[in-house]
């Protein structure tokens, strides 16, 4: 679960995000939208400490981001996160790739993170390029790469930010196909997107930001069906 009680987060005197209040369930699965700068990816990238919050408390899974550098180690290891830029290691092989971080972060043995690694790199489709490297893959290909990278630290929460808006259009299905497969395995999502036919296919709730702060929240028929504010009813007209 994730809680954002009265967020507010400032780069020097741009305030851009404003007093957020949200609360994620565990296996919720919540969509982000809203217009370029609103502070989408800022949210997300709060919510696993890869920036810092100046007011307000966030909890996930009952562990508060503090100061503390311990905290935003159990953060971390619980929540994996999916970039618009694949951010693959590209002298390290898809298996290698996939394997860093649970030897290095979670001790685990080299046989065992194979093991496991071969399992989520198979669960997205691409187990015959597991000794490729990263270069010789497609976007898409690499994209699913970074799913099962990030699946291999067995995270609870899975945050991603635009994870097909840098992909020719002929490979977002197969990495949107990949995202809707693993809503089985009953992780909390968070994702970042104006895929609308994703949110409506998988989210349980849409949530629509602007100018930094949460306008609209709601079911996707809601949010997308039924906008009650101008800003939304504006950015829809622009994003069909
Ligand atoms: P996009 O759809 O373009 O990805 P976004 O909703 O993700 O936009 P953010 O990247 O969260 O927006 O940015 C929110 C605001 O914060 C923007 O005005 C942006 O210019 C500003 N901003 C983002 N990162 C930084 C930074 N590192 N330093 C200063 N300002 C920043
Ligand atoms: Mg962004």
């Amino acid at each position: 679960a994730i809680t954002m009680e009265n967020v507010n987060k400032w780069y020097g005197k741009h305030h851009v995000l404003k007093d957020i209040n949200i609360r994620i369930k565990d296996q919720e699965k919540v969509v982000i939208c809203g217009p370029s700068g609103s502070g989408k990816s800022t949210l997300i990238r709060c919510i696993n400490g890869l920036e810092e919050h100046q007011e307000g408390k966030i909890v996930v899974d009952d562990i508060e981001l503090c100061d503390e550098l311990n905290s935003l180690d159990q953060v971390r290891g619980n929540a994996g996160m999916v970039f618009q830029s694949f951010n693959l290691f590209p002298h390290m092989t898809i298996l290698e790739n996939c394997t860093l971080a649970p030897i290095h972060v979670k001790g685990m043995k080299k046989h065992e993170a194979e093991e496991l690694a071969m399992n989520f790199i198979s669960r997205v489709q691409i187990a015959d390029q597991a000794h490729k490297y990263p270069t010789q893959l497609s976007g898409g290909q690499q994209q699913r790469v970074a799913i099962a990278r990030a699946l291999c630290m067995q995270p609870r929460i899975m945050l991603f930010d635009e994870p097909t808006s840098a992909l020719d259009p002929e490979m977002v299905k197969e990495v949107l196909d990949t995202m809707i497969e693993l809503t089985d395995l009953g992780m909390t999502m968070l994702c970042v997107t104006h895929e609308m036919g994703f949110a409506k296919q998988v989210a349980d709730r849409v949530v629509f930001m602007d100018n930094g702060s949460i306008i609209e929240s709601g079911t996707p028929i809601e949010v997308f069906e039924t906008p009650r504010t101008d800003r939304l009813k504006l950015f829809l007209s622009q994003i069909l």
